[in-house]
């Protein structure tokens, strides 16, 4: 029972209970993209709201505040905490035992993960030992292409 978070462009996910991928009423199952994150008002997202778990934490997000001048250590942390605001519920309400990331290791492996575990250890109750790791291809090989093809061929993400 985990989730998988691609975090790239764009910020994404699945959802796998019980050894199957969950696609949900829209197939978007895990979309948590355009999760509005917290109730500061953040920055305008390209779907035309604020503040969705995109503006915080995708690559370009990262890479653009970086490039702007802002610490590295504040954009990932900050990322890293925005993304389990976002998927706290969703690991207490399915009773998920790992969530696992994949994308640039350079931006996720490290500060963003670390406190993307932490925080969501904080906000979850029987769940306090909730991995957030790396995705390893091999292992999870299956499991990820899975997930990819229902992003690329049902939601058109890439
Ligand atoms: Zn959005």
């Amino acid at each position: 029972n985990f989730m998988l978070l691609k975090i790239d462009r764009g910020v994404g996910g699945g959802v796998v209970v019980r050894g199957e991928l969950a696609r949900g009423s829209r197939y978007a199952a895990g979309e948590v993209g355009h999760v509005t994150v917290g109730t500061d008002a953040g920055r305008l997202c390209a779907c035309g709201r604020r503040g969705c778990l995109e503006t915080w934490a995708s690559v370009r997000t990262i890479e653009t505040r970086i490039s702007e001048g802002e610490p590295a250590e504040r954009v990932l942390r900050e990322a890293g905490e925005r993304v389990s605001i976002a998927i706290a519920p969703v690991v207490g309400a399915l009773d998920l035992s790992e969530v696992v990331l994949s994308g640039p290791v350079q931006h996720l492996d490290g500060l963003l993960r670390d406190t993307a575990e932490r925080t969501l250890r904080e906000r979850v109750f029987l769940h306090d030992d909730v991995q957030v790791r790396m995705s390893a291809l091999g292992e999870d090989v299956v499991l990820l292409g899975a997930t990819a093809m229902l992003l690329h061929g049902e939601l058109g993400i890439t």
